[in-house]
């Protein structure tokens, strides 16, 4: 596949260019013992802090000191709680003070160690502790393999208010090891599936194809094919951001596929009831129907991404839910113009637009089925 090297028969290798400068995102199975090996190519560090998911510390952050201290970099790890709450600036705070406390400085490397959560988080506090220190990402779930370590954004939450306080802060580099999520409970594991699929309907037709005939191997979570699909999203997220790295031309937004209907659904559910993925899942169903009724796609298109997300075991049917608290949830959200919705819609498989301008009597009714 175009932009992706094989370093090894089991590893592969996606290169991000961005402005400041470029970096590497190794994929492979295994390669957390390895992060020592990695880590000299990137550059040359003597220590490190591993903020780590509080999780993952007796196992995956074990193998990884186990790794750094047979090269010689003297590492100590701090844990994060788990889950969404810790993305907050009490958190950043309660790091920065450790960072100091620790001694750590400009030649520090911080080792983010975790899903989504611990990723924005540490990078968010290496892009502001002592001006900014170099950062390596080690995502653990799969929705941070594909998605939140590529790309350089990083941030905390406000009550109310998410991402809202954040930077635009590359990693040195991106180490994935599949074996990770071995221990992933199921559900995260398949939530971040949605994601992967909307790689494939909104860049890459040949892609989704591929992840029709690899359902089943992606499901009990086979090593050879995630290496290579988890590559082949790395390369397509890198490839937009490459184009748009601070989210100024627009392209960033076709990421959004799906999103602005699973933001609401999210909040009308009730934050907790659905994984971001499944509400992604569902929320890309509504969009390829909203589609559909505004004579972009046909009904087979909506009807074989319903195939392959439903075959990778997501959600696809909208839970019963007020259509009106559904619509003023997504008047909320940000891709509102002037009044009018704007929803990023397919206009065949691997292609989407930006649509403005979509009258929210359309909406309703895709709401409906
Ligand atoms: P998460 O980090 O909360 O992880 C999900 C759960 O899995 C947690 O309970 C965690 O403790 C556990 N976990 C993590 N790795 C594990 C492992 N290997 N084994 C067992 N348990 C493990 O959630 P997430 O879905 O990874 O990330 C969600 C976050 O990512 C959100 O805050 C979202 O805003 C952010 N995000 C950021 C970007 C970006 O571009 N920066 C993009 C998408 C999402």
């Amino acid at each position: 596949m175009s932009g992706i090297a094989l370093v090894a028969e089991s590893v592969q290798s996606v290169r991000v260019e961005v402005r400041e400068r470029g970096y590497e995102i190794r994929i492979g199975t295994g390669t957390l013992a390895g992060v020592g090996e990695f880590l000299k190519e990137c550059g040359t560090w003597r220590r490190a802090v591993v903020i780590a998911d509080a999780a993952i510390v007796g196992t995956h952050a074990k193998k990884l000191l186990e790794s750094l201290d047979r090269s010689a970099i003297a590492a100590q790890v701090v844990s994060v709680p788990s889950g969404e709450k810790s993305k907050c600036v009490a958190e950043a705070e309660r790091l920065w003070k450790k960072l100091l406390q620790l001694g750590a400085d400009r030649k520090t490397l911080i080792v983010a160690l975790g899903g989504g959560v611990v990723g924005d988080l540490a990078g968010f506090v290496a892009a502001t502790y002592a001006r900014g220190v170099p950062f390596l990402q080690v995502p653990t779930t799969l929705l941070a393999q594909v998605d939140s370590s590529v790309g350089g954004k990083v941030g905390v939450n406000l009550p109310g208010a998410k991402n809202m306080v954040g930077a635009f802060w590359q990693p040195v580099g991106v180490l994935i090891d599949t074996e990770t999520l071995d221990t992933l409970p199921a559900r995260e594991y398949l939530s971040g599936l949605a994601e992967v699929v909307k790689y494939g309907v909104i860049l890459d037709a040949e892609f989704f194809a591929r992840l029709e005939r690899d359902a089943a191997a992606l499901v009990t979570k086979e090593h050879g094919v995630l290496r290579e699909v988890i590559a082949r999203c790395c390369r397509l997220k890198a490839d937009v951001v490459e184009a748009d790295e601070r989210e100024e031309t627009g392209r960033r937004s076709v990421l959004n596929y799906g999103h602005t209907f699973a933001h609401a659904i999210e909040a009308v559910a009730g934050y907790g009831e659905l994984l971001h993925g499944e509400a992604v899942s569902i929320g890309m169903m509504c969009a390829a129907g909203l589609a559909e009724r505004l004579g972009r796609v046909d009904a087979e298109f909506v009807e074989r991404q319903g195939r392959l997300l439903a075959a990778l075991k997501l959600p696809v049917d909208l839970p019963s839910l007020d259509d009106e608290k559904l619509l003023a949830a997504m008047a909320h959200d940000k891709k509102v113009a002037d009044g009018k919705l704007r929803f990023v819609l397919p206009t065949r498989l691997g292609e989407v637009e930006l649509v403005d301008g979509i009258d929210s009597a359309h909406v309703q009714a895709s709401l409906q089925g």
